[in-house]
């Protein structure tokens, strides 16, 4: 059982040393995250096949089976993929059809006569049953038929690659179960498990890859799932908890006085929403404690007006905001909102980019560092890459919606640590909300600002393209502006830039010929870019034409009508950020979401769209088709992705693992007791940031 010679092997064993395990496989085990004994023992199957063992004549279609019998032809044809075998395999009753792609072994192994008990998917060929490359043994000519009362068999299936696949997996793990399993640690004292009806974590582990009964698997599920809740959980709790403890923020006081000078720099009356948000931010922010609050509220709801309004306490109490905004283009347009409330007052802002002069640049850091900028305004990665501040009071992030939950920890500030507050349009369900920000108090804007019309939505097929764009002609010509939007995946993307540029030469010359047409994308300039917005938005430009970049931010409420070309490559968050460019004003908006393919017509995500504006039920949907990982990039902010757990079906074991974490870090929040020894190490080897913060050693 143990081949690695003298010393027993440890589960915290590179598994390059494993048994079945080389240099090469350990690499390609390493792309999957598996680098210890302990990660293999980790690496679950995403799904069980039932594996039955039948006669031949009792084979359905599609079923996994495992069937012995005689090969009783076989023969080899070459093709371009090297040799496909055929072979006839015959048991008391009947016959099945066997073939094997790039099966130049298969003849080495096995001939007429052979007697082979083979397993895989079966498929109808000629009205014989038949397995395509099945797995096989060979077995002596003596061996027992298929006992159909045999009881089932299940197999993992794990998740795979090109180099690895999931069969391999399933044998390394099998051949290593069995020293592995007897060195698992137990989580939780007995009593916690019987109270929270769970099995041990070693038979769950065990259940897992080597199921035995009907429900095994579903059982041990349960158990995995909740230690992974409860370990992200416990991870939130603990930062909560000891990050309060002993940090301190400036105390943002706000007077009457102070809120009437504040109000007066916004022509409008904040609206009910805006007023609560408000109501919840000042309090925290008078407070010495950090504030540490998510700002949810659906696009063009009014975040940007409140979260001034925080930065202006601020200001008022002699310390500086940062202002930190996931793209230039929308740090420019926090820029121009800014100018416009407070051209006329004594605040001292600015912005930081990435295509600003060196020595204008220097010399913003400069004032920054010596406190005489009041709010600088910039993307994440500037403000915290090589600035200092003096003062720092807030922190604003916008997120649109992406999150950086490791981000916010990283800012500097000579003097005490600044408030946060995170805005994001996408509203974040609450189970995930939850889970990703436990540590966050949440605070929703839930209604629009006046007269707001709504949007509009058409799936536009093929057939339609022309209708679209001859609506979009007579918005036009009725004074109105509109985007084009071509997709992209990332700003660095020349392909889709070149889409965009040449559909913009397009569109000028046939399609919007004689209208002022714009082209906007992330390679341009600041400046050009400047140069275009402002066009735009003083609606010298009708049509803008862009790539996604335009989807944060941009205001521009004369902008009624929106084409999103290739609609059906984008995810559905950011086709709601998108289309709340338009319909901000108090005109209709309309939004023609256009697509190639006629079977993008039933796109779920397309129709989810078209039958919604309401940004909760697009987030739900958008979690239930994407997964909560991909929805908020946490893959690279340092949250381990959930496994086993799904978000949107164990709310309840989230809720048990929520209430279990809070009742440990209450009891002992240096994890010191031995009933905590194996959690607190689990800890400092999967959240080693939360943990970071505990007291260490
Ligand atoms: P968000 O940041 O949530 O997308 P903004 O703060 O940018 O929304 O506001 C969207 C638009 O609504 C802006 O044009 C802004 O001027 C306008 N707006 C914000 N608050 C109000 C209000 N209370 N009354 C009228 N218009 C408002
Ligand atoms: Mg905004």
């Amino acid at each position: 059982m143990n081949e690695a010679g003298k010393r027993s092997l440890l589960l915290s064993d590179k598994v390059q040393y494993l048994p079945g395990v080389g240099p090469r496989r350990a690499q390609s085990l390493g792309r999957l995250g598996v680098e210890t004994a302990g990660d293999l023992l980790d690496y679950l199957p995403a799904r069980h096949e039932q594996q039955e063992c039948r006669t031949i004549e009792n084979l359905d279609e599609g079923m996994v089976a495992t069937i012995i019998g005689e090969i009783t032809a076989i023969s080899a044809r070459r093709s371009r993929q090297g040799p496909t075998v055929s072979a006839t395999l015959t048991d008391n009753t009947g016959r099945c059809s066997i073939r094997w792609f790039n099966g130049a072994w298969i003849m080495d192994r096995i001939e007429r006569g052979s007697v082979i008990r083979a397993t895989g998917t079966v498929r109808e060929y000629r009205q014989l049953p038949q397995l395509v490359n099945p797995r096989f043994v060979v077995v002596g000519s003596d061996a027992e038929p298929v006992d159909e009362s045999e009881p089932m068999r299940f197999e993992g299936v794990y998740p795979a690659t090109a180099e690895l696949s999931s069969r391999v997996i399933g044998r390394l793990i099998a051949s290593n179960l069995d020293w592995m399993l007897p060195l698992v640690e137990e989580w939780y004292p007995p009593a916690h498990l019987k109270q929270r009806e769970l099995p041990p974590r070693r038979w769950a582990l065990s259940a897992m890859h080597r199921p035995q009964r009907d429900g095994d698997v579903a059982q041990a599920r349960r158990r995995l799932a909740y230690d992974e809740l409860l370990l992200m959980q416990l991870a939130m709790t603990l930062w909560r908890h000891h990050r309060h403890s002993g940090v301190k923020s400036p105390a943002l006081a706000c007077s009457a006085e102070i809120d009437r000078r504040i109000r007066r720099r916004f022509p409008f009356p904040l609206t009910p929403a805006q007023n609560n948000a408000i109501q919840a931010i000042a309090p925290d922010l008078a407070r010495t404690r950090p504030m540490n609050r998510l700002l949810q509220g659906d696009v063009g709801c009014g975040k940007t007006v409140v979260a001034l309004y925080a930065a202006l306490v601020s200001v008022a109490n002699r310390c500086q905001v940062a202002i930190m905004a996931p793209t230039e283009l929308l740090a420019e347009q926090h820029h121009r909102s800014i100018e416009q409330y407070l051209a006329d007052s004594r605040v001292r802002y600015g912005l930081l980019v990435g295509g600003m002069p060196a020595a204008q640049r220097r010399e913003m850091l400069v004032r920054i560092e010596s406190g005489e900028m009041d709010i600088v305004v910039g993307t994440h990665a500037l403000i915290q890459k090589d600035v200092t501040f003096a003062k720092l009071g807030l922190v604003v992030v916008d997120e649109q919606h992406r999150f950086g939950v490791r981000q916010r920890a990283t800012i500097r500030s000579k003097a005490l640590a600044p408030h946060y507050l995170v805005m994001t349009a996408t509203p974040i369900p609450r189970t995930l909300a939850m889970t990703v920000f436990g540590d966050l108090n949440v605070t929703t804007i839930d209604a629009m600002p006046p007269g707001r019309v709504g949007i509009e939505t058409r799936v536009t097929g093929p057939m339609h393209h022309d209708a679209a764009w001859r609506f979009v002609r007579s918005r036009l010509e009725a004074g109105e502006q509109a985007y084009v939007v071509y997709p992209l995946v990332d700003e660095s993307d020349k392909m889709q830039i070149r889409a965009a540029t040449t559909e913009y030469e397009r569109l000028s010359r046939q399609v919007f010929a004689g209208q002022r047409v714009g082209l906007l994308h992330g390679r341009m300039n600041t400046v050009d870019r400047e140069a275009v917005m402002a066009d735009f938005t003083a609606g010298r430009i009708a049509v803008l034409v862009a790539t996604t970049v335009i989807e944060v931010g941009i205001d521009v409420a004369n902008a009624t009508c929106m084409v999103i070309e290739h609609a059906e490559r984008y995810g559905l968050s950011q086709l709601h950020q998108l289309r709340g460019r338009v319909g901000r004003g108090n005109r209709r908006g309309y939004c023609f979401l256009m697509t190639d393919s006629p079977g993008a017509m039933q796109n779920e995500r397309l129709s989810a769209l078209a039958a919604t504006t309401d940004g909760f039920k697009i987030a739900e949907e958008d979690l239930r088709l994407r997964g909560p990982g991909e929805m908020l990039g946490t893959r690279q902010h340092g949250l381990p992705e959930l496994r086993v757990a799904d978000l949107l079906k164990d709310g309840e074991l989230l809720r048990l693992a929520q209430q279990d974490a809070g009742e440990i870090v209450r009891a002992d929040p240096q994890l010191r007791s031995p009933d905590h020894k194996v959690l607190r190490s689990i800890l400092s080897t999967k959240y080693r940031e939360a943990i970071g913060l505990m007291d260490v050693g």
